[in-house]
């Protein structure tokens, strides 16, 4: 087969609606799924629209717009983050919501994928004004969400403190409390300790066992992340105490390197500008895109979507990808990275850590009882190495299949029994 090499013309970003389909469309090659099924998946079953409106401090009212993307519920409610941000759009909770179905049915747990956001920038409104906006957007919601139904949790814009609005806002609707209608709360109120790290903990996790995959000595190995934010500098933590050597970080400012590795925790916690990788005192400062070209064993994309192309992806020398971000990689630059070589552990398993204790903060609520930070690792840990395991074996039981193919080949196997079982009713 002759193939031409990628243009960055022919790399413009796709939706995340487009990128979920062309991926359940490719999982779908490798098995045998009743046609039905995978057209019913490429839709959501609802797209709630709602009018949000909202008494400014200034006394104007103002009226939001707020989305709840609902994809498949066969394996259990809907699950997923609840955004605020300008650019939020009915296609972009589709997608998303889509992208949830996957990671949930890859990490085997019993949810479906939602989504949601408000057309709102956050930074414009005052506290009182976002706790008004987000109390009337749980009422205009109130239907069609809850702990049996469909479960948001934070995301872009939101925070532990919206999940309390939300959940308080509910749970005075219906007269009783419902910790579980929304994942990501503080503690007190029947938040999961352990939360915030999950996601940056299982892109450790996942790369370890990745390395471990490929026969490399997870302390002779050489990592570079981009991103150091929740993911990225949870996940350079936890990999430089496993042993690796976290040799390159970049935040939006700026990148830098020490080839002997950094004492990620000094990094961390730096006193100049304590959470970022600017302003910390380092042998080397590099441009923040020069990141992907340095030759590590291991590179990590936890910042943003898209920032793997066709036009910097022949440019990576790591010899492993392990995605920390949703989506930073685009479909021709995944192209490429298979006709190099390069394995690319794809988002719905690296950093599935953040749903997989969502559902432990929704068993702690439905059950009335919290677990302790150590239950909580502890039970993260089997519950990624079982997912990875699973991938593992479809990975190498498909010898065409890459490592994104292998996690949807999972998922979709998973969500198209749970229907074949229930039956299309009537
Ligand atoms: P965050 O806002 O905490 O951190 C983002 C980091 O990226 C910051 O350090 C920022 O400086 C850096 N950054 C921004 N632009 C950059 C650039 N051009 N070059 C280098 N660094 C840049 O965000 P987060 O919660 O860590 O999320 C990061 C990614 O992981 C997003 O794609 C998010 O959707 C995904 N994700 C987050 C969670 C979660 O629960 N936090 C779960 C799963 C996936």
């Amino acid at each position: 087969m002759t193939t031409t090499a990628p243009t960055e013309s022919d790399d413009q970003p796709e939706t995340a609606a487009e990128i979920a389909r062309h991926q359940l469309d490719r999982a779908a090659q490798y098995l045998d799924i009743d046609p039905g099924t995978i057209e019913r998946l490429k839709h959501v079953k609802s797209v709630h629209q709602v009018a949000i409106p909202v008494q400014r401090d200034n006394g104007e009212t103002e009226i939001y717009t707020g989305y709840r993307a609902q994809h498949d519920s066969a394996r259990g409610p809907f699950k997923g983050g609840l955004r605020y941000h300008p650019d939020v759009t009915a296609e972009e909770c589709t997608g998303l919501s889509m992208w949830m179905t996957w990671k949930c049915a890859v990490m085997d747990i019993p949810f479906g994928g939602g989504k949601g956001g408000v057309v709102v920038n956050p930074k414009e409104l005052s506290d009182t004004e976002k706790e008004r906006l987000t109390r009337r957007l749980a009422e205009e919601l109130r239907d069609v969400v809850g702990p049996m139904r469909d479960i948001a949790a934070p995301d872009m814009g939101t925070n532990a403190q919206t999940m309390a609005w939300f959940m308080d806002a509910y749970s005075m609707q219906e007269g009783e409390s419902h910790p579980g209608v929304v994942t990501g709360k503080p503690p007190v109120i029947g938040g999961s300790y352990g939360r915030e790290e999950a996601p940056g903990r299982s892109v450790a996790v996942i790369a370890r066992e990745a390395l471990d995959y490929y026969d490399y000595d997870i302390s002779d190995a050489t990592v570079a992340i981009q991103g150091f934010g929740s993911v990225g500098a949870n996940a350079a933590r936890l990999l430089d105490e496993f042993g690796a050597n976290v040799v390159a970080l970049a935040d939006v400012n700026g990148a830098i390197r020490d080839p002997d590795g950094f004492d990620t925790h000094d990094v961390i916690s730096h006193e100049e500008q304590p959470g970022m990788v600017s302003g910390y005192d380092a042998p080397e400062n590099l441009p923040n895109d020069e990141l992907f070209e340095l030759d590590v064993d291991v590179v990590i994309p936890a910042a943003l979507g898209n920032v793997l192309t066709a036009d910097n992806a022949d440019d990576v020398q790591a010899d492993l990808i392990v995605e920390g971000a949703n989506g930073p990689t685009t479909t021709r630059a995944d192209e490429i990275f298979t006709e190099r070589d390069i394995p690319v552990v794809p988002d719905i398993l690296a950093n599935a850590g953040g749903v997989t204790v969502s559902y432990f903060e929704w068993l702690q609520d439905i059950n009335r009882r919290s677990w302790t930070y150590e239950e909580v690792n502890e039970e993260l840990e089997n519950e990624m190495l079982s997912a990875w395991n699973d991938v593992r074996q479809s990975f190498d039981s498909h010898d065409e299949a890459t490592w994104r193919e292998a996690a949807y080949i999972v998922g979709l196997k998973r969500v198209a029994e749970a229907h074949n079982v229930r039956g299309l009713w009537p």
